[in-house]
C-alpha cells in the first residue's frame, strides 16, 4: 500500500478507468485526467470515494501543454507524486491508408499519443527525480501491439506513434534509472473498450478475436493489473521494458 499520488491520463474510461480503480484499491491517491467526458470521470471518482479511496478528476487534453501543466499543478495540491500512467491515446478513423491520410489527422495522433506522453513524463520527472529533490517513482507508458504489427490498412499512423512510445520508454528509463525512477511500458492487444468505436468500428476487437492465440479479446482490468504491478515494489528491478498483455497476439 502507498499514499502516493498517481496521475492517470485518460482515466475516465476504458483501460485508464480500470487502472484508476486498481490503483485506488492499492492505496494510491488518484488524479484522473479526462479529455471531455466529465460525467465519466466524476463517476470514477465517486466509485473510488465509495470504497474509501481518494481521487480527483481534472480536465486535461494531453494535446495541450497548458492542460498538462494544470493537471500536474492539481496533482501537487493533492499529495506527493509517486507514479504517472501515460494512458491517454487516440486512433484516427480505422481503414484509412497512408496515401489517404490528412496532415491534420497525423499531427493530432502524434500530438496526443507522443508529445502528450513526453510532456507528462517531463512533468513527472521534474517532481519524482532525486536529481530534482524528489523521492523517486514510476512511469508506465501504454503502448500497443500495433507498434510491432504496423496496423496496415487500419491506422499506420497510430501504430507508428506507439512505436515511438516504445523507444521513449527505453530512452527515458536509461536517462532516469539512477534517479529513483523506473519507466516501463505495456503493449495491450485487442481490449474491449470504446476506442474501437472512436475509430468507427465498434465491433473491431470482437471481429478480430479469432486472430488472437487465446481466441478472445482482453478486458481493461487485465491491463490495469499489469500496470499496478509495474507501479509496485514487486517490479523493483524492471525498467526500460515493455510487456505484451495481448493473449499472445
Ligand atoms: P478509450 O476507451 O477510448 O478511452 C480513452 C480515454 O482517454 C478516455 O478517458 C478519454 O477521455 C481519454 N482521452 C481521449 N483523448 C484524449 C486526449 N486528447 N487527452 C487526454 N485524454 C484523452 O481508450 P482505451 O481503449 O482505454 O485506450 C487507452 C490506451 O490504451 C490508449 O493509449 C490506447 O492506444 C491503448 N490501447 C488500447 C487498446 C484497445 O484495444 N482498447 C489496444 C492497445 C492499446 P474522455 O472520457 O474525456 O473522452
Amino acid at each position: 500500500m502507498t499514499d502516493k499520488v498517481v496521475v492517470i491520463t485518460g482515466g475516465s474510461r476504458g483501460i485508464g478507468r480500470a487502472t484508476a480503480l486498481a490503483a485506488a484499491a492499492r492505496g494510491f491517491r488518484v488524479v484522473i485526467g479526462y479529455a471531455s467526458n466529465k460525467e465519466a470521470a466524476d463517476e470514477v471518482v465517486s466509485q473510488i470515494e465509495g470504497s474509501n479511496g481518494k481521487a480527483i478528476a481534472v480536465k486535461c487534453d494531453v494535446g495541450s501543454e497548458a492542460d498538462i501543466l494544470a493537471l500536474f499543478k492539481a496533482a501537487d495540491a493533492f499529495g506527493t507524486l509517486g507514479a504517472l500512467v501515460n494512458n491517454a491515446g487516440i486512433v484516427g478513423k480505422s481503414g484509412v491508408r497512408v496515401d489517404e491520410m490528412t496532415a491534420d489527422r497525423i499531427q493530432r495522433t502524434m500530438s496526443v499519443n507522443i508529445t502528450g506522453s513526453i510532456l507528462c513524463a517531463r512533468e513527472a520527472v521534474k517532481r519524482m527525480s532525486t536529481k530534482h529533490g524528489g523521492k523517486g517513482g514510476v512511469i508506465v507508458n501504454i503502448s500497443s501491439v500495433a507498434a510491432k504489427l504496423g496496423s496496415a490498412n487500419t491506422y499506420v499512423d497510430y501504430a507508428a506513434s506507439k512505436g515511438a512510445i516504445d523507444t521513449f520508454t527505453v530512452g527515458l528509463a536509461q536517462e532516469v534509472a539512477s534517479e529513483g525512477i523506473r519507466v516501463a511500458g505495456i503493449r495491450p492487444g485487442l481490449i474491449d473498450t470504446d476506442i474501437h468505436a472512436s475509430g468507427g468500428e465498434p465491433d473491431r476487437a470482437h471481429r478480430l478475436a479469432h486472430m488472437v492465440p487465446m481466441k478472445r479479446v482482453g478486458v481493461a482490468e487485465e491491463i490495469a493489473n499489469a500496470v499496478v504491478w509495474l507501479m509496485s515494489d514487486e517490479a523493483s528491478y524492471v525498467t526500460g521494458a515493455t510487456l505484451d498483455v495481448s493473449g499472445g497476439r
